[in-house]
Order: C-alpha cells, then sequence, then structure tokens
C-alpha cells in the first residue's frame, strides 16, 4: 500500500472515528500522508470521516484495540477510549481494558515497527486537583474506587506503560494531557457539558446544571487542540512530555450556561441537579511547558468557537431529528 512519496507517513489513529480522531484524520490527510483510521465505533461514527473516505490516503477498518493488531506504520496516534463520563461509566470494565490493554498493544506494535506513538492523556489523571492551575509535575489526586476510577486510572495506567515501554525499550513515545476540548462532530448525547447545554438550548429543554454551578472548566477550540497535537508528535525523540495542552481562559460552568443561553436563547431555563461524584472543582492547565516546547498557544476564543458550534449541532440536530 505504502508508495514511498515523497513526505508521506504511514499514520494509525485510533479512535480515529470519534471527535477529536475525525479531526486529526482531516489535518494528516490534507498533510499528505497515509492514515489508517481504527476504531470499534464504541462512541465514534463512520459518518465523522464519511467525507475522507473517498480519498486514496484513507482507510478506515473496524477494529477494537484490546485485540493485537499488525499493520506497518511510522506514527501512531493512541486515542482509542470513550471520553465522556455518561460513555466511560457505562462499562466501566471495558473503560479501564480499552486503555491498559490497548496501549500495551499499540506500544506492542510501536516496539515491532519502530513507529513514534502519541498518547492521548487527559487532565483527568490530576483528579480533584489540589494546585490551580495544575502542572504537569503534579502528580494528582486521583480517588482509585469512585465511578470516574475507571477512565482516570485507566489513562494513569497508560501514561505509565509510555514511560516504561521507553526505558526499558527505548521507545519514542509522546504524552499529552489534553484539557476539557470541543467543537463541531462531538456526539449530541454523550453528555459532555458543551454539546449538553447546546443541544438542550436547541432543543427548548431546559439547561441541567449539576450543582451550584460554581465549578469550573477552561474549554480548548478542537482546531487548536490538534494543532497541539501535530506539533508535539513532530519534536524529537528525546521530548516525550508529559505536556498539557488546552485553553488556559477558565469559565464556570455557570458562566458557560449564561453564554450559550445568549447565543440560543430560546426561552432557555436553568435547571440545577445534584452535583456529580468525585466532580473535579476546579481545572485550568498550566500550558507553559506547551508554550516552550511547541511554541503552541490555543488562539480561538470560546465565543468564537462556540459559535461554530452551535451552527454545526443546529445543522446535525435540524437534520437528524426534525421532531425535536
Ligand atoms: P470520542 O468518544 O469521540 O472518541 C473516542 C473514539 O475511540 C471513538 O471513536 C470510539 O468509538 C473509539 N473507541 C473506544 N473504545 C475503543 C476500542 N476499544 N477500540 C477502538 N476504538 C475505540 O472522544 P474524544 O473526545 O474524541 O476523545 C479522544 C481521545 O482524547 C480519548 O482517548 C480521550 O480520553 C482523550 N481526551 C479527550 C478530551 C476531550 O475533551 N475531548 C479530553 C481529555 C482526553
Ligand atoms: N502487538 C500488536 N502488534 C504488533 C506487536 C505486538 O498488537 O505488531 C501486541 C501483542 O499482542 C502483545 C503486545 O502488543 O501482546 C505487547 O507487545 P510486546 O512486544 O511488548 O510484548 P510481548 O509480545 O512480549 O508480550
Ligand atoms: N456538567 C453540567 N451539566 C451537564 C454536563 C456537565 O453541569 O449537563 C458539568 C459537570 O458536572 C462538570 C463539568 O460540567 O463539572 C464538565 O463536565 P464534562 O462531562 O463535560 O467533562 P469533565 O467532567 O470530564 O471535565
Amino acid at each position: 500500500m505504502y508508495s514511498g512519496d515523497i513526505v508521506s507517513k504511514r499514520v494509525l489513529v485510533t479512535g480515529g472515528a470519534g471527535f477529536l480522531g475525525s479531526h486529526l484524520c482531516e489535518r494528516l490527510v490534507a498533510a499528505g500522508n497515509e492514515v489508517l483510521c481504527l476504531d470499534n465505533y464504541y462512541t465514534g461514527r463512520r459518518s465523522n470521516v464519511a467525507h475522507l473516505l473517498d480519498h486514496p490516503n484513507f482507510e478506515l477498518m473496524r477494529h477494537d484495540v484490546t485485540f493485537p493488531l499488525y499493520v506497518e506504520v511510522d506514527e501512531i496516534y493512541n486515542l482509542a477510549c470513550p471520553a465522556s463520563p455518561i460513555h466511560y461509566q457505562r462499562d466501566p470494565v471495558q473503560t479501564t481494558k480499552t486503555s491498559v490493554h490497548g496501549a500495551i498493544n499499540m506500544l506492542g506494535l510501536a516496539k515491532r515497527t519502530g513507529a513514534r506513538l502519541l498518547q492521548a492523556s487527559t487532565s483527568e489523571v490530576y483528579g480533584d486537583p489540589e494546585i490551580h492551575p495544575q502542572t504537569e509535575g503534579y502528580w494528582g489526586n486521583v480517588n482509585p474506587i469512585g465511578p470516574r476510577s475507571c477512565y482516570d486510572e485507566g489513562k494513569r495506567c497508560a501514561e505509565t506503560l509510555c514511560f516504561d515501554y521507553r526505558r526499558q525499550h527505548g521507545l519514542p513515545v509522546k504524552v499529552i494531557r489534553i484539557f476539557n476540548t470541543y467543537g463541531p462532530r462531538m456526539h449530541p448525547d454523550d453528555g459532555r457539558v458543551v454539546s449538553n447545554f447546546i443541544c438542550q438550548a436547541l432543543r427548548g429543554q431546559p439547561i441541567t446544571i449539576h450543582g451550584d454551578g460554581s465549578q469550573s472548566r477552561s474549554f480548548c477550540y478542537v482546531d487548536d487542540l490538534i494543532e497541539g497535537m501535530i506539533r508535539m508528535m513532530a519534536t524529537p525523540d528525546d521530548v516525550t512530555g508529559p505536556v498539557n495542552l488546552g485553553n488556559p481562559v477558565e469559565f464556570t460552568i455557570a458562566e458557560l450556561a449564561e453564554k450559550v443561553i445568549a447565543r440560543i436563547g430560546k426561552n432557555a431555563r436553568i435547571e440545577h441537579l445534584p452535583p456529580a461524584e468525585d466532580d473535579p472543582r476546579r481545572r485550568r492547565p498550566d500550558i507553559t511547558r506547551a508554550q516552550e516546547l511547541l511554541d503552541w498557544t490555543p488562539t480561538t476564543a470560546l465565543d468564537d468557537g462556540l459559535a461554530q458550534t452551535i451552527d454545526y449541532f443546529a445543522e446535525l440536530l435540524d437534520t437528524t431529528s426534525p421532531a425535536q
């Protein structure tokens, strides 16, 4: 399959039919790479990459990363894992298996092929953080036995595996810790706060705030995040991270609700639900390391990113659920 043409690399993207994966595949194909997009469609959708299916440099494969995979590649972006709390808590044992067995298989593949591997880790490795903003040197405050643990500990173990494969086998690994990222192609029903608030407002439903809404997050637009991922993969072999990637501008959840209501209105009203268990109170990335290593900083303000995301969901809901 590989033609050996000029700059083209053979790039494997696991979880490629998901929200972030589909944008990454698009960028990699546009840059002239041969992209193998792998997904078991647990939370991703073929429709996210439908526009790439006819491209000669794009290949889509149904596969579960918890099973071995034998292909020849130069780079691996390991994104396979449900990311929204309601999805990763639905089958928590499978979530841990996906993170841990998936990382072992992809690291084994990297070891055999000599490929570079970038692991999509998460701000959840910091748990409910005691330091603010979060730096990469902080070891985190994670409950090992709570409802979020399958995701948090699975991702922490995947990081451990990356660094052990590096120490033991000299693998060129790169770990990024992604902070809340949003944009077009999020799943409309995955319960993550940005997509949820927008879809609720568009459907004329109440905006559901867990607790009093004073908990905070820092929201990064997808295009900024993908740029950071690609820059990280391009760093020399001795740059391993972990590196925080996210937008350092912090908002409370109540402020986010106000912004969505201001844009969509539609008689929106707020409904307060009980606080979610183990919900981190505050989250904001310290991105000094990403700025220094990658010369990267997000450029999309929340208002601009929200406008693009609202346009996407307005069209999607209009075409997929006329009854809503
Ligand atoms: P997503 O749920 O849209 O994408 C995950 C993809 O992985 C889906 O396409 C899903 O079908 C696939 N998948 C799940 N289990 C699999 C398995 N066993 N084998 C093969 N494919 C499997 O979520 P996303 O937001 O695009 O997240 C992508 C990655 O980035 C995840 O690893 C997630 O943990 C990480 N991340 C995302 C965010 C964010 O804010 N979006 C924040 C931190 C980390
Ligand atoms: N593996 C894979 N593709 C490969 C090479 C390995 O999926 O091209 C899987 C394999 O199933 C193995 C895992 O990666 O279980 C870890 O591989 P490694 O070589 O580190 O360990 P070992 O094979 O010695 O258990
Ligand atoms: N949240 C909320 N209402 C919703 C969905 C989420 O108030 O309908 C809150 C949630 O309790 C958390 C924040 O928004 O404090 C971010 O939640 P999300 O699930 O998007 O991401 P994560 O908790 O993984 O950062």
